[in-house]
């Protein structure tokens, strides 16, 4: 497979788009990145590398860190984890409050931002420095310890996270967060904050194309575990634009408001693409036109 030269054609592309979507603004922190940027990486079943564009520049990887805090929580708790959160796709806006309400505080699945509170709070329940621990586990996965949080988003949300607190107080009310507010929320909001490359990305994603081992082959998870999030990956990945996701890339991958998307094959390739602009759903603009081109270019999808 030409991957490289793919790659190379998917940015050109890019480069040449002129309507790039909106970057989002609503977290004062993110609106100051440059919307001309653009990358894509993959690593492929062998663990051989391929990129194009600004694949080594850090981003807010925000809700698609919603997938590794629900890695861990699984690890931790087990089928547990599902009499708190379920797993039907949403078809709501990701920060959406109506459903929760109408089902007894228990989110629809982890990847809205109400289940992924669910899942900040059993992650605060059950480690002892929570946001020290899960760095930790996001370092070793990629063999990578300059990853880090960016502390200037983390904050920048805090002051403007709204939605978030109503969720979480809406969930409380239901008996359904152990822990306080504040603390579950100063979690999820590292988390989304957390600060990553394309090319980092892909090296932790890869354990969901690799029967759950990273690329020096350690085991993080099982097989059944793995099987289960890129379902969820491939249900509720894109909120309200799961289908679509579905309908023109063919994959399980998961967005987020800082404009990078992460998918992959299973046992063929991991793939992460950067661009700020998002689409009215809130997924990256140029992201998804990336990857429709990456799967109808190589032939390949889950279908
Ligand atoms: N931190 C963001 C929020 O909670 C994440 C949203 C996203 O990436 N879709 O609103």
């Amino acid at each position: 497979m030409q991957y490289q030269k793919i790659l190379n054609a998917i940015a050109f592309e890019a480069s040449k788009t002129e309507n790039r979507g909106v970057v989002a603004s609503y977290i004062p922190e993110l609106s100051n990145i440059d919307d001309g940027k653009f990358g894509i990486a993959l690593l492929d079943e062998h663990g051989d590398f391929f990129a194009s564009g600004d694949t080594e520049e850090s981003f807010s990887i925000q809700s698609i860190s919603k997938v590794l805090t629900l890695s861990l929580a699984f690890k931790l708790i087990g089928d547990d984890l599902w009499e708190r959160v379920d797993v039907e796709p949403s078809g709501d806006p990701f920060n959406h409050l109506s459903l929760l309400e109408h089902e007894n505080g228990i989110p629809r699945n982890p990847l809205i931002n109400a289940g992924a509170l669910v899942v900040a709070d059993i992650l605060v329940s059950h480690l002892r420095h929570p946001k020290q621990e899960f760095l930790e586990y996001i370092r070793k996965i990629a063999g990578d310890t300059s990853i880090d949080y960016d502390l200037k988003v983390a904050g920048s949300e805090k002051k403007t996270g709204f939605k978030n607190y109503a969720a979480a107080y809406l969930i409380k009310s239901y008996g359904n967060l152990e822990n306080d507010v504040e603390d579950v929320l100063d979690f999820y909001f590292h988390q989304c904050a957390l600060s990553m490359s394309c090319h980092q990305l892909v090296k932790v994603f890869y354990m969901f194309a690799n029967r759950g081992k990273c690329l020096e082959h350690n085991p993080y998870l099982t097989l059944a575990q793995v099987k289960r999030i890129n379902a969820i990956m491939l249900t509720c990945g894109f909120y309200d634009e799961a289908g679509e996701f579905a309908f023109e890339v063919g994959l399980p991958g998961k967005s987020g408001v800082g404009g990078g998307i992460v998918a992959l094959l299973p046992e063929k390739f991991c793939v992460a693409t950067w661009s700020p602009g998002l689409n009215l759903k809130g997924n990256s603009k140029l992201g998804m036109e990336a990857l429709e081109k990456l799967t109808t270019k190589t032939g390949l999808s889950i279908f």
